[in-house]
């Protein structure tokens, strides 16, 4: 009588044991990884570039990392002159790489208290959605720069602009939008985290919001992004340079759960990351596993007229090169951009494919006809 029921419990604890082991070792055993060697041979894709130049310079050097690249215009001036141009390069840039480029268009602020604003802006998305782009970039000077004739700042949750996300929803064309800046921004320079937002500031005072504390907050910005996307759930959104989450994973994570239409590029955040990676790498690496499906590489670099191919050959690779040992090793590491130490995250080769290529083609649909990796 005994005997059966001691079998019992013994094998079901071997059963347990065995569950328990099983459980554990892929995550181990089973997955690949990259190494640093497999930088060349992997097809990658940064998805925020501003090529603004005839010049194939930077395309010449991309191909040699093996990275294709998302070209982005966008309204730096408030002058849709400088916003045509930019999109023009693009263009250009498509025409001579096109298996290599594809591009993104923006509009501009300028003449927005003109009624025919929505008018002109509706019929250059057109026109640039018609000349190849997959994605409307929106840039920082919507809620940070752009006053009105009444000198109100014009937020991105303005009903002024709902028609167009109707239309780019309806189309299925991606906004990429910069809104916002890192949390930094509000901070004093001695207290920022990385070390390109201090020289960044430092340079650019009148960006630096603690100087400006007349000027929306942090969380003002953040929170008509927010109510952007609540009139817009069908709109595909890339939040650049983090969704302006990079200082927090736990942040990012609950705008990820709360928008399921919205991913992010990590395009000039690294430094954040590295920074949060060096607080608790575990978190974050586990934040990359969780939200695998919702992050796309991406640097922010480009090429003007004056760039040569000496001066990019050795700055794109050695960025290109210093995330991705962060991304595939687990070797302690140090950047320009930080003052502190952390260690590579050594993700899977399944998530490293994601952010560096399948997550741009599910986000912004670039190069959907390529065959898939
Ligand atoms: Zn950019």
């Amino acid at each position: 009588m005994h005997r059966p029921s001691f079998q019992t419990s013994f094998s079901s604890a071997l059963l347990f044991l065995c569950l328990l082991a099983c459980k554990s070792q892929p995550a181990t055993e089973s997955e690949s990884y990259y190494s640093v060697d497999d930088f060349k041979n992997v097809r990658k894709i940064d998805t925020h570039i501003h090529i603004f130049t005839e010049r194939d310079d930077f395309m010449d050097v991309a191909e040699e990392n093996n990275f294709r690249v998302v070209n982005i215009a966008l309204d730096p001036r408030n002058e849709m002159d400088v916003v045509r141009n930019q999109f023009q390069f693009c263009q250009i840039q498509k025409q001579k790489n096109p298996e290599s480029v594809e591009i993104a268009s923006s509009f501009s602020m300028e003449g927005w208290d003109e009624p025919r604003w929505l008018d002109n802006t509706m019929a250059w998305l057109d026109s640039s959605i018609t000349n190849g782009a997959i994605a409307v970039k929106i840039w920082k000077n919507i809620g940070m720069v752009y006053r009105d004739k009444s000198g109100k700042l014009i937020m991105i949750d303005d009903p002024r602009f709902d028609p167009i996300f109707k239309m780019l929803a309806e189309r299925d064309i991606a906004v990429i939008g910069h809104l916002g800046e890192p949390r930094n921004c509000w901070l004093p320079l001695e207290e920022m985290t990385t070390n390109n937002d201090r020289n960044y500031f430092s340079n650019n005072p009148q960006y630096h919001m603690y100087q400006h504390p007349e000027l929306p907050s942090y969380e003002d910005q953040v929170a008509a992004r927010d109510r952007m996307l609540e009139k817009n759930p069908g709109l595909r959104f890339v939040g650049a340079h983090v969704g302006s989450l990079e200082w927090s994973v736990d942040e990012l994570a609950k705008r990820l759960d709360k928008f399921p239409n919205m991913s992010v590029d990590v395009a000039a955040r690294m430094g954040q990351i590295f920074y949060q990676t060096h607080g608790d790498r575990e978190k974050v690496r586990e934040f990359f596993i969780k939200y695998q499906d919702r992050v796309l590489y991406a640097t922010d670099m480009g090429a003007g007229d004056n760039d040569t191919k000496e001066s990019l050959t050795k700055e794109l690779h050695d960025t290109w090169m210093r995330d991705w040992k962060f991304f595939v090793t687990d070797d302690s590491l140090e950047s320009s951009l930080v003052n502190v130490k952390y260690r590579g995250l050594r993700l899977p080769s399944s998530v490293v494919d994601k952010i560096y290529y399948q997550n741009a083609r599910k986000w912004l649909k670039a190069f959907q006809e390529e065959k898939a990796q």
